[in-house]
């Protein structure tokens, strides 16, 4: 992983039928390049799509990927719903050094949305990876402690039963120094990061589908990790759907069959995306995946056995580089 970071402290809402979305950002830089991230497309994709790719997702003079780690509030019938929870402040995390005892204004850029922690009735991690549960806690006095205390967090079962540090002895042993990283990186979110909201009682752990109100349900989406899922959201016309890591880059719109690096199984991960944006291009629904910087969020379209966009999100540009 390579240096640079900022932190930005911008809002951006969209109005979807009845409900409201506003983007808040807690990091944005580089990490990585394209073709480690998503290292089956082809470097000829990026070429081929250089109008929409520079400057807010891809670096063409050293290939790197440009990254935002960020929340989607969702206002939906008096409840306030935050949807996946970034790296948070404070952690260890020897498996990816530019998020170690990082240091944001998250909860200032929340407040400045107009959100409070007391505030947030519902969260939802899309899945159990460390970029989408951070401030599910926050340190009170040496204890992690839920950062939104009033809320339930919406867990998907499986990935809290993956990811659980008990269940460790089902899977084989680690193979190299980066498996036994990874898995010691793996201990560490769950401990900080969703022990102390199961050991809270202010977790519901669903699967399959659990609907969150009449405009909006979690559906499983798995592949990217065993658990992770999608949250559709319907309001008169508006349709969108919130896809967490089943999207890291554009390109993957053109190459649909590639995955990230981080996909932890690779037939499902594509079975999903194929899925999941075909039902997004059929309904017209406004895809918001978890790292997009730019505008965020785009509507996308059939094209043969891939997907083009058919029109970004009205948002402003966030730019990473
Ligand atoms: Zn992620």
């Amino acid at each position: 992983m390579s240096g640079q970071s900022e932190t930005t402290a911008r809002t951006d809402t969209l109005e979807l039928g009845d409900v409201t979305v506003t983007r808040v950002v807690e990091w944005s830089g580089r990490i990585r390049t394209v073709g480690e991230m998503v290292p089956d497309s082809p470097e000829e994709v990026r070429e081929e799509h250089r109008a929409e790719l520079v400057p807010d997702f891809w670096d063409p003079r050293d290939d790197a990927y440009l990254c935002a780690v960020q929340s989607w509030i969702i206002r939906s019938e008096g409840r306030v719903i935050v949807v996946d929870t970034g790296a948070g402040n404070d952690r260890d995390r020897p498996q990816v050094p530019p998020f170690d005892h990082l240091s944001t204004p998250f909860l200032d850029n929340l407040a400045r949305a107009g959100v409070r922690p007391e505030d947030v009735d519902v969260v939802v991690n899309t899945h159990v990876h460390y970029d989408h549960v951070g401030w599910n806690t926050r340190l009170d006095d040496g204890a992690w402690v839920p950062t939104f205390p009033r809320a339930t967090y919406l867990i998907p079962r499986v990935d809290r039963e993956y990811f659980d540090p008990a269940n460790e002895h089902l899977r084989p042993a680690a193979r190299s120094d980066a498996d036994r990283l990874r898995r010691e990186g793996n201990r560490l979110v769950f401990a900080d990061s969703v022990q102390p909201i199961l050991d809270s009682g202010r977790a519901v752990l669903w699967e399959d589908r659990h609907r969150i109100d009449a405009d909006l349900e979690l559906r499983a989406a798995p592949g990217h990790t065993p658990g992770s899922s999608a949250l559709w959201l319907r309001s008169g016309t508006e349709r969108a759907v919130f896809v967490g890591d089943m999207l890291h880059s554009p390109v993957q719109l053109w190459t649909p069959h590639a995955n990230s690096c981080f996909c932890e199984d690779p037939r499902q991960s594509r079975e999903t995306r194929r899925r999941v944006l075909a039902e997004a291009a059929d309904t017209r629904a406004l895809v918001l995946p978890a790292h997009f910087p730019g505008r965020g969020a785009a509507r996308v379209k059939h094209e043969g056995d891939r997907f083009e966009i058919r029109e970004w999100a009205p948002l402003d540009r966030l730019t990473a580089s």
